[in-house]
């Protein structure tokens, strides 16, 4: 049976690891491990089908090229995650994005990449406007969602709406 890769991308600290244990377990984990990476394995429904999908949870090894460059080439589809609170992070898309291109060899439509924009449970200390993050994924010719991993606002439909444009692709 095929197997799916997802790679969960973003700067430090944006939700990768609360993304991932929120859709796996449905549970909130604050506290996660910031340089732990890891992978599962689940199943999601796609099209009256369990679709086997392998979900890399990257950190840190971003400092290091060559580790990086393993995770991107073996990475089908890329959940790119900012924190909506962060403008750093936001900024840092940009290059997350060129770097994808890079080792994967081939850019969106054709490479299912999500830009996700997280922790909108926040709303007072959101520093990236709606239109704003509207605007970079149009630039980029990405799709773009909003989610919180604290509410579980969005996150399924973040990891069925990438495996749907991996399985497709
Ligand atoms: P990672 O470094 O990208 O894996 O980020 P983590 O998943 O470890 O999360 C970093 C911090 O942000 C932790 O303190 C989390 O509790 C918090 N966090 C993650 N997602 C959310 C979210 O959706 N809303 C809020 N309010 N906090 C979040
Ligand atoms: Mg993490």
């Amino acid at each position: 049976e095929p197997r799916y890769n997802i790679t969960v991308i973003g700067a430090p600290g944006v939700g990768k690891s609360a993304l991932s244990l929120q859709f796996l377990y449905q549970e909130f984990v604050e506290d996660y491990e910031p340089t732990k990476v890891d992978s599962y394995q689940t199943y999601v429904r796609h099209e009256r089908s369990d679709v086997n999908v392998q979900i890399t949870d990257t950190a840190g090894q971003e400092d290091y090229a060559s580790v990086r460059d393993t995770f991107l080439r073996n990475g089908e589809g890329f959940l790119c995650v900012f924190s909506l609170t962060d403008t750093d992070s936001f900024s840092h898309v940009q290059e997350l994005y060129s770097q994808v291109k890079l080792s994967k060899g081939s850019a969106p439509p054709h490479l299912p990449f999500l830009l996700v924009g997280n922790k909108c449970d926040v709303e007072a200390s959101r520093q990236i406007s709606l239109s704003a993050a509207v605007q970079l994924a149009r630039n980029l010719g990405v799709p773009y969602i909003e989610t919180s991993a604290k509410t579980n606002f969005n996150v399924t439909e973040a990891f069925l709406g990438l495996t749907k444009m991996v399985v497709n692709s």
